[in-house]
Formats: C-alpha cells, structure tokens, sequence
C-alpha cells in the first residue's frame, strides 16, 4: 500500500502555536488542538484507506460518512428540526448574500443595516428587487444593534446578522418575526443556544467558529422551497437540489466539511452550545471588566450589545508611542490578532469558542500591567 513519507515536523510546530500563542484572530480563526491533530492524521492516511483525505473521491463510502457525521453533529447541536436541510455549500457567507434573495425575493424583502457585512447582503439583494431597510446604526458607525423596528408582513423575508463581527456588537434577542426569519450567523453560530426553529434559514461562513475557511453552513426549512421566486435557478444556486443531493450535487469542499466536523466534535465533548456560552461568557465578563475599569483603555460600542465573540476597544489617549509599546508587550506575551478592523481602528479581540480562557487573561494582565 502507497503510504505518504510525511515527517512529523510539522507536530512540534503546532503544539508550540498551541501553547505559546494566544489567537484572537477575527477570522479565519481559532480552532480547537484536537481538530489539527485528527486532520493531520486523516491527510496521511484517512479512515485506514492509505489514501489522503486530499485526494479520495467524496463518493467514497469514507467520505460519505464524514459528510453523514458532519450533517448529524450539526443537527444536534443546533436542535436541527427534521424538515430542515443542513447543507455544506461552497462561496462563503457572501454567496448567501446573493443565493438568499435570488431564490426567496419576489417583491420586497426586509433588511437592518447592522455593520459591513449587513451592507454586502442589502447591496446584492437590490440585484433582485425592493429592499426594504427598516433599521440602521450606520450614522453611529454601526456602534449599536437597533431594536426599535417592525418588520412589515408582506416582505418576502427578514434578513438580519446576529453578530457584527466589525464593530463587536450582536443580537441578545431575535425578533418574533411574521414573516420568514434569515440570519447570517457567520461569526457566532454554535457561540450559544439558539431556537432554529424560529429561523426560516440560517448560515455561516465556517472560518470564524465552526472551521477553516471554504465551506459555508446553510440550515434551511424546507418550506421554504414553495416560497421560491419564479425566476430560473441556477443548478448551484438551488438550495433544493443541495438538499435532495445531500450536498454532494458537485464536489463539496471535502477538506473544510472533515476539520469542521472534527472542530464541532470537541464542541460537542466540551458541553455543546450551552457549554460554548458558558466559557464564552466567562471570556468576555473577564475582558469587558478590564475595558471598563482599566483606565487606559474603553469599549467602542453599546454595553447592552456588546459581542461575546468580538470584543473592540482603543486607547482613550492614543498616541504612536503608546500604540508601539502596547503593540511591543502583546507581542512579548504572545498575544496575535488583536488588531482592529481598518473601518474601526484600534484593537478587536476575537474569543471565538475555541480560544481558552486563559489567552484572554493573558491579554487583560498585559493591559493592567500596561496600566
Ligand atoms: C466574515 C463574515 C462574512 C463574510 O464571509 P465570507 O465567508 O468571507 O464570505 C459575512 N458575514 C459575517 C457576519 C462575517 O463575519
């Protein structure tokens, strides 16, 4: 049997990033130890085949049964309901921005305008028809999650972001919506229970707390389909034909699919989605005490919105000498990532699920030793 000469060079690598560097990247992101450890094996010999992960066909029985765990893992952790569709496409969370309104926007569709991200799906829905944008934070750059809003009952659909990836703010509460509830939850699905069943459709990118970059989550209700516009739809545009084909109508991103299973898994052994709350609230009450009671530094937006995902925060007297010295001493400790987007400035900690909590104190002694 042909078997990869692969040295182990690479092990010692990681288990040094692992222990040493504290990642708050905002995406791609942060995954968990074990998810590395189990793919590095699957690209030397997957599932005992002597074969790559890398370079099976995903219409192996192997293959098929990542993608079958992969779907169930999802299901369970999300209480998938059972008319629901769990699917792995291609195109990132910015495809959804055009494939959501291609397939469900007859006439109007009902859109907040909640950071950058809210703007890239209104701006592709516009594509399709009437967009209807019933709540804004743009004139406060985006530092707060409106509330204030009714949705109107004859949009086609309500499309909203749960977390603002940005500007570090997100949605504590869902509207009960009259008409079909989308969320783009690229940035903090599996951070927290949510009740699926109230969301007509929901996705995610994977990079920022589900997986590696390259493979998107979609969660559709199947009633949906019957809400389809009449335009044409493209074979790869048809949430449908995914779902009947299993996400295997093309050759899905087969290596994204098995290091998000494997990432969901420790997910699952660290308590699921209610565990994942539980640390990420730890997280962030651990951060935002220091933002708010360390003199050198504040929050950039609305306490009662705060992201437990994304925390932002400047200097209130930022000069470049300060700027260069805090830079030196996050560098000294290990601390990588927590540049602020450039539309923001200043500095964005990302505590997605797999960061320990340990990283973040490692970051909070570094600002009160600052101090
Ligand atoms: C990162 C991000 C996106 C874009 O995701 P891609 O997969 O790069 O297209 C969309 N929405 C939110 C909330 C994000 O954080």
């Amino acid at each position: 049997m042909f078997s990869h000469n692969y040295t182990s060079k690479i092990v010692p690598r990681f288990a040094l990033s692992m222990t040493k560097i504290h990642n708050f990247s905002a995406g791609p992101s942060i995954l968990a130890g074990s998810a590395f450890e189990k793919s590095i094996e699957d690209i030397k010999n997957f599932a005992n085949t002597g074969l790559s992960i890398l370079e099976i066909s995903h219409r192996s029985k192997e293959f098929e049964s990542i993608m079958d765990q992969a779907n169930a893992i999802v299901r369970e952790l999300m209480s998938v309901p059972e008319n629901y569709d769990v699917l792995f496409l291609g195109g990132g969370a910015s495809t959804q921005f055009f494939q959501i309104p291609h397939n469900f926007l007859r006439t109007s569709a009902a859109y907040t305008k909640t950071g950058v991200w809210a703007a890239g799906a209104i701006k592709e829905a516009k594509l399709y028809g009437e967009v209807n944008v019933i709540a804004s934070s743009e004139a406060d750059n985006y530092n707060y999650v409106p509330k204030d809003y009714s949705i109107p009952a004859d949009a086609d659909y309500f499309h909203c972001t749960s977390n603002n990836t940005i500007y570090g703010t997100q949605m504590k509460q869902f509207p009960s919506s009259p008409v079909p509830l989308i969320c783009d939850m690229s940035s903090d699905i599996f951070s927290r229970p949510v009740d699926t069943s109230k969301f007509s459709l929901i996705y995610a990118g994977a990079q920022k707390n589900m997986g590696p970059a390259g493979v998107t989550l979609v969660i559709v209700d199947k009633a949906m389909y019957d809400r389809r516009a009449s335009r044409p739809i493209p074979s790869m545009l048809d949430y449908k034909l995914h779902g009947e084909k299993g996400s295997m109508y093309n050759t899905p991103p087969v290596f994204p699919i098995l290091v998000s299973l494997y990432n969901l898994q420790w997910v699952k052994e660290n308590g699921g989605v209610a565990g994942m709350e539980a640390r990420n609230n730890a997280k962030a009450e651990l951060l935002y005490n220091t933002i708010d009671n360390n003199p050198l530094f504040s929050g950039t937006c609305a306490v009662e919105d705060r992201s437990h995902m994304n925390a932002c925060f400047v200097l209130n007297d930022p000069n470049p000498e300060m700027e260069q010295k805090f830079a030196a001493a996050c560098k000294e400790a290990g601390i990588s990532g927590i540049k602020g987007h450039r539309s923001v400035g200043g500095y964005r900690a990302s505590m997605y699920n797999a960061l320990p909590l340990e990283s973040v104190q490692a970051l909070v002694n570094v600002m009160n030793t600052f101090a």
